[in-house]
């Protein structure tokens, strides 16, 4: 099957592409589209839907000859229980404009200083959505907790400063196969091949 990814993120992009690798995945620069789509939604799932629906209506707009059996998008927030939950939604910008990851990864460790408890989630929100507009969104959770300081050179964003629970090292310490084994992204990808796909 052919599927569009509402992203360019090319980490992103990497980690589907191995664990959807039997189909094929056509990154937005893959069909031309290399706009911003903002992420004006209050919650993860509404932040996953208005990309899956902005890119459908682009596909229309633009390329309404391509052949392609789903769009899906991922929308991912890390929340932090001495933090009430933060950053969630904000994760991306969560130490202001422009999106700076390692900021961000200093913004956490530096409000989490003196704190009694580290735990902490990642949480995935896909949504999936037809040609013809049928929408659906899975997700994908992983438990652990923010180690006290940086570790690893692997993956992307915060997965230097995150501990998944059963581990004792961080996402970017730990090979991609571990990662795609038990990740947020991967439990989504697997609710969406199983719930959706059917597979
Ligand atoms: P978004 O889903 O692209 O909006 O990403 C939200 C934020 O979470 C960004 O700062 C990403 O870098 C970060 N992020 C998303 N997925 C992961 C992951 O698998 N590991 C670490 N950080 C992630």
């Amino acid at each position: 099957m052919t599927f569009v990814f509402a992203s360019n993120n090319s980490h992103k992009l990497e980690e589907i592409q191995r664990l959807l690798s039997e189909h094929t995945i056509l990154s937005l620069s893959a069909i031309g589209c290399h706009d911003e789509i903002e992420e004006s939604g209050e919650t993860l799932e509404a932040n996953s839907r208005i990309k899956a629906r902005y890119v459908r209506q682009w596909i229309r707009g633009h390329y309404p000859d391509l052949l392609y059996d789903g769009i899906f998008s991922d929308d991912t927030g890390l929340e932090i229980d001495a933090l009430g939950g933060q950053p969630g939604v904000y994760t991306a910008r969560w130490a202001g404009e422009p999106k700076n990851d390692a900021a961000n990864r200093h913004k956490a460790l530096s409000l989490l200083e003196g704190a009694e408890t580290r735990s902490a989630r990642f949480k995935t929100v896909i949504t999936y959505i037809t040609p013809e507009g049928k929408e659906e969104q899975v997700y994908g959770l992983v438990e652990g907790s923010i180690a006290p300081a940086e570790a690893g050179d692997k993956g992307f964003g915060y997965d230097s400063i995150f501990v998944p629970e059963g581990y004792d090292r961080t996402f970017a310490e730990l090979s991609s196969e571990t990662k795609n084994s038990i990740s947020h992204r991967a439990r989504a990808l697997m609710a969406l091949r199983t719930q959706i796909l059917k597979q």
